[in-house]
């Protein structure tokens, strides 16, 4: 008897979108499901598990397997935002309570945590989650309900152990989320770790062509009862993904991961070459041993990711002047897209950002390494001192 096949690998699931094949063309790329409602059975059952356009959508699905697939998870759900994914699984959480979220974060998370979270009668703790004796401190048995993560956190690439922080949280009772935007799904597996929940801004590198705005959670446990409630407040509120964007979606992950390695790749050069740049003072990627995350990112990690923040001489002026002088990289937010996107951070986070003055955070397309190099190193020769 030949032995059962052994599971297939992520590159390979992404890359045949799960190799679903159309029934009625037999077209190997799925078409876009836009219909809004679904005819009802005479005997008044809805026999295609499909009735309306709000909860639920056929290419939303596709992509949602797709992705839980990556994750190794039960099961994901598809979103309008990132920010519509993290929030939903905030105002999920079934009571009120307190939330303990990472001092480094998307900026404008951190800002709904702090400013919206409250109204829904939580209390919100940003502590620095790199030192598990912080969380130790900050997660309170039987109060605290969640401890939010971002790894690597945006625009310092700070490292969180994520198996030590679930190892606090869940003797605590706590359940634990993890942004894993950066590090995608190719390079960490948060629900192997132990996390309750994995969020990504799936309009960055999942889709990673700059063309959609979406958001994705998944989970190992489907049956869980915060699971449902954010299914239904997807729903209710009207959160789902459009099919055009999710069939979108369903494409940019068919390659994602030969894009993020051949990213992370560059990104891991550039930050080796501009460390020995003379207008620049540090830079901060997780690949360099001295990066103060380098030890755990080495072991959670399988790859280092393609974001990179450097801090250059001369201050704030002098990073908005470098981030002026260049031609090819786009001055632009955003990151994960096949486009090297460079911008000066603390100007769009505002005040109350930990993000030096002087800190461009640089997002590695999938550009010629050395082409970016050289486009750099001008616009630092010109602009910094
Ligand atoms: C962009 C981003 C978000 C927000 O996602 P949107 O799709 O813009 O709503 C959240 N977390 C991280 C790490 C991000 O980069």
């Amino acid at each position: 008897m030949s032995k059962p096949p052994a599971p297939k690998k992520p590159r390979t699931l992404a890359a045949q979108a799960l190799g679903d094949i159309e029934p009625q063309t037999k077209g190997i790329v799925p078409p876009i499901h836009v219909a809004t409602t679904f005819l009802r059975d005479p005997d008044n059952a809805y026999s295609s598990g499909y009735v309306y356009g709000r909860p639920d959508n056929a290419t939303v699905r596709q992509a949602e397997a797709v992705l839980a697939a990556l994750e190794g998870g039960a099961r994901a759900m598809l979103f309008g935002a990132g920010m519509a994914a993290a929030t939903a699984a905030v105002m999920a959480l079934p009571e009120p309570g307190h939330i303990v979220a990472s001092q480094v974060m998307y900026w404008a998370f951190r800002d709904w945590l702090l400013r919206e979270a409250p109204r829904f009668g939580h209390t919100v703790e940003i502590v620095d989650t790199t030192n598990l004796d912080a969380v130790r401190a900050a997660v309170v048995p039987g109060h605290t309900r969640l401890v939010w993560i971002e790894t690597p956190g945006n625009p310092l690439w700070t490292i969180t152990d994520i198996a030590g922080v679930v190892a606090i949280a869940k003797a605590a009772g706590a359940r634990v989320a993890v942004d894993s935007t950066v590090a995608t799904p190719v390079f960490t597996r948060p629900l192997a770790l132990g996390a309750d929940l994995v969020m990504h801004s799936a309009s960055k590198y999942l889709n990673g062509h700059s063309d959609v705005i979406a958001g994705a959670l998944a989970t190992a446990t489907p049956d869980d009862a915060w699971w449902t409630r954010i299914g239904e407040l997807r729903s209710r509120h009207g959160m789902i993904l459009g099919p055009f964007e999710a069939w979108l979606l369903l494409r940019g992950m068919r390659t994602l991961d030969v894009r993020v390695r051949a990213q992370s790749e560059a990104a891991a050069l550039l930050a080796t070459w501009l460390g020995h740049h003379r207008s620049i003072e540090r830079v901060l990627y997780p690949g360099l041993p001295q990066h103060p995350g380098h030890g755990v990112a080495t072991r959670q990690m399988t790859g280092y990711g393609a974001m990179l923040s450097v801090q250059v001489h001369g201050g704030a002026a002098a990073a908005i002047a470098v981030a002026a002088a260049v031609a090819l990289w786009k001055r632009a937010t955003s990151l994960g897209g096949v486009e090297s996107l460079i911008e000066h951070r603390a100007s769009i986070e505002g005040p109350g950002s930990p993000c030096p003055a002087n800190l461009l955070r640089l997002s590695v397309g999938l550009e010629d390494p050395e082409d970016l190099y050289a486009d750099i190193d001008q616009a630092l020769v010109r602009s910094a001192p």
